[in-house]
């Protein structure tokens, strides 16, 4: 031991101003017996400490080891500096104008310590549905301007009690500036309304009321963290169809909520990584392998292997959930397609239809965040959607790039901004087809750029001429508009993330995106740095007859794709596919494509499952976006084994023939081989055909990276099929692990592709 005394000042940098950090910057002094203070500054948060060397050190290790679930913290730098014999450590107030950092939380799931004291009935706030505390809660949802105070949120309107105002100011308590702090005396209430807005019952009993009209088998409106959902008993199949008849959503699977682990187990697989995804604070919704039978609905993911499947995350959750259900459906509370309602007013007009009852409350939600949705695949979490609980946490990106806005794709639109080394990507917007959508991209955008404060130079844009996000983009005043393509922006957004340099192989999979040439990409391989890209190969083209249509209805271009490998004879075949379309159309759709009538061509990897889907008869029409594809999937059986021929041309740039695949796809549905077979059969095909590309481009190129991008990277076997592949050639490969692989993590690459054209 020694006396010796030193002093040093450490600034931390990241998502620590609003999430407790003081208060535990303080207690750990107070452990380790060091004295100095601590203070936000614009950039994060400043400690001056002095005291033995030991001591600091243990100081150093647990600050960055042991800081608050919400804390986010980027890095550390520390300097020695003058001892200046602090008599005690103190929190002090941020020094002059110091602006707050402008790095915000997201919303996260109710903490234990909340929990414990809701279901303790000699606790003051006891059943109080909006309990929460520096650790937990609500944050970007309710924030409308910085900094992050309460009168920028939407608690604003609720002035504290003495008792919530006294565990506000006192930096030893757990609610120590906790902007949402509120309890039964002073915050926000929940009410149960009918669908034509008369109270039935108020308060803490419309919880137990709504959990028995979910039993009744009644579909709830019920207001969450990001917006309303809507509720019906997921053990009850004729309240799930009715839901689907109202909501005039078809197919698409239905997210569910159970109370706890041991209740998900009963109709799921949970393994251990899933079980950290599910109980981690972001509580997103989880792909988990379906257990047969089980109480579920069959009508909540039809066709499906998986369920997705989510925790409570907000104590009115609890409440509801502790009244004995299996799983509750928890969908987004909208109309198919539209966004999520957030506003009461806005929920009674447009879910009263669908709704019979509503269990809403008075803390506004600002900004809409629908839940996420991830799946471990490969070794990793991977995004289908990234939104609550992860919004808007940057992508750390290598360099300072200027202020960007990349508008994003035209489905799963999200939009980013960029600041400094930070991207931040939006919430999940949508599909850009309605003007409620479009609205809310456009709301999305001012508001990102008012709460973190950027005023973006540069706009990034898809080369897509008819995007509504490209118009807008058109319409903006700027100085510097980029136009990105598709499939490029897809390779750069994974680069981005792993911090990728220097050119990569980029295995860019998707159904549609707009090609150079003007026709529709998706099969593409491409040679490509941040600020540029070379096509080194994609599947040949074929024609999509009828042009959107053949997205729709896979039978199109399973159509195509026969045409494609025999000819006009393709009529002939004695395929389901060809026989169950009545002759007058087979002619009609055969001319389309030899005479290329409103048949735009496309090397679309998306639809070539479709058109193998198809013609295996699985889905002749597809009820939303990648259907085909994923029951295509679905069916594969593991262990079966083969390989179709596959072949390629080359001037330079490898096209990849499609037709002796189609062909030996034929001949085992003629054969009448299991299609779990053909499936399997089809997925290791692709898998040999790209890395064998790979390893003769790598070889031509001297590249030795492969970067995976696009929707068609959803398909797990394709991920960790091509990766194990591709690492076995002794490539390193690389995937997405912190946006979605689907468009809704183009964004990040529009704007790392401008930011490097800008700088050339
Ligand atoms: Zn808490
Ligand atoms: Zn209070």
């Amino acid at each position: 031991m020694t006396d010796h005394c030193v002093a040093k000042r450490l600034k931390v940098n990241g998502i620590v101003q609003g999430v407790g950090f003081r208060p535990f910057v303080f207690q750990l002094a107070e452990k380790f017996s060091l004295k100095g203070a601590v203070s936000n500054t614009s950039s994060g948060v400043s400690i001056d400490i002095e005291g033995s060397p030991e001591n600091l050190a243990s100081f150093e290790r647990e600050l960055s080891e042991k800081s608050p679930p919400l804390a986010y913290i980027v890095e550390i730098s520390i300097k020695t500096k003058a001892v200046k014999n602090y008599v005690d450590f103190a929190i002090v107030k941020s020094k002059g104008q110091a602006k707050m950092s402008t790095l915000i939380s997201p919303d996260v799931a109710v903490c234990d310590d909340c929990l414990g004291e809701m279901m303790a009935p000699d606790d003051r706030r006891y059943h109080y549905p909006f309990i929460n505390c520096t650790n937990c809660g609500p944050r970007y949802t309710i924030i409308d301007g910085i900094p992050y105070d309460r009168p920028k949120t939407s608690m604003r309107q609720f002035k504290m009690c003495p008792l919530c105002q006294a565990e506000y100011d006192d930096p030893t308590d757990r609610r120590f500036h906790a902007q949402p702090n509120a309890c039964a005396d002073c915050g926000p209430h929940v009410g149960l309304y009918d669908n034509r807005r008369n109270e039935i019952i108020p308060h803490t009993q419309a919880i137990k009321k709504a959990a028995d009209l979910l039993k009744a088998g009644h579909i709830l409106a019920i207001k969450g963290l990001g917006g309303y959902h809507l509720a019906v008993d997921a053990a009850n199949t004729d309240a799930v169809k009715q839901l689907r008849r109202r909501k005039l959503r078809g197919e698409k699977p239905f997210a569910i909520m159970s109370y706890d682990l041991e209740g998900i187990r009963q109709y799921a697989r949970v393994g251990s990584e899933e079980e950290k995804l599910l109980t981690s604070m972001q509580r997103p919704i989880v792909l988990l392998k379906k257990k047969k039978p089980s109480a579920i609905s069959k009508k909540i993911a039809a066709g499906n292997n998986y369920f997705g499947v989510m925790l409570p995350y907000t104590p009115l959750h609890y409440l509801l959930l502790e009244h004995g259900f299996d799983a509750l459906v928890m969908t987004s509370g909208n109309l198919s397609e539209e966004p999520i309602a957030i506003d009461n007013d806005d929920a009674f007009n447009r879910l009263s239809k669908i709704a019979d009852y509503f269990l809403i409350h008075n803390r506004d939600i600002f900004l809409r965040s629908d839940d996420s949705i991830v799946r471990y695949v490969a070794g990793a979490r991977r995004f289908l959607r990234r939104s609550r609980g992860f919004v808007p946490i940057p992508v750390f990106i290598k360099n300072e790039i200027p202020a960007i806005l990349a508008c994003g794709a035209e489905l799963k639109n999200t939009i980013c901004v960029t600041k400094q080394d930070k991207a931040f990507l939006s919430q999940h917007i949508g599909d850009l087809e309605n003007l409620p959508t479009h609205e809310f991209f456009k709301l999305t955008i001012a508001h990102l750029n008012r709460i973190l404060d950027i005023d973006p130079e540069i706009i990034a844009y898809d080369m897509h001429p008819d995007y509504l996000s490209t118009r807008y983009a058109l319409e903006l005043p700027a100085d510097h508009r980029i136009q990105v393509q598709h499939h490029h922006a897809h390779i750069v957004s994974c680069m981005a993330e792993h911090k990728l340099e220097d050119a990569v192989i980029g295995l860019s999979f998707d159904g549609t995106g707009y090609g150079t040439d003007g026709a529709i990409w998706g099969g593409e391989i491409l040679v490509a740095r941040a600020h540029e890209f070379e096509r080194a190969g994609h599947l040949a083209y074929v024609p999509m007859p009828g042009s959107a249509a053949a997205i729709k209805e896979p039978w199109r271009m399973a159509l195509s794709y026969l045409q494609n490998a025999y000819g006009s004879n393709f009529c002939n075949l004695d395929l389901p596919v060809v026989k169950g379309i009545d002759s007058g159309k087979l002619t009609v759709i055969a001319e389309m494509i030899s005479k290329g009538i409103n048949s735009p061509l496309t090397s679309s990897l998306g639809r070539l499952f479709d058109g193998v889907a198809a013609i295996c008869g699985i889905r002749d029409r597809v009820n939303f976006e990648g259907q085909a594809a994923m029951e295509l999937e679905m069916t594969a059986l593991e262990g079966s084994d083969g390989v179709y021929e596959y072949g390629w041309e080359t001037d330079g740039v490898y096209r990849i023939f499609t037709a002796p695949i189609i062909q030996g796809v034929v001949d085992d549905v003629a054969n009448a081989r299991p299609i779990g077979e053909i499936s399997s059969r089809f997925h290791r095909t692709l898998i040999c055909l790209f890395t064998e590309l790979c390893v003769i481009i790598g070889k031509e190129r001297e590249l030795n990276r492969v970067v995976l991008s696009g929707g068609v990277f959803q398909n797990s076997i394709l991920l960790t099929g091509l990766t194990r592949a591709l690492e076995g050639k002794n490539f390193s490969v690389f995937s997405h692990q912190q946006v979605p692989t689907n468009d809704g993590g183009i964004s990040l690459g529009q704007a790392v592709v401008a930011a490097a054209s800008i700088k050339r």
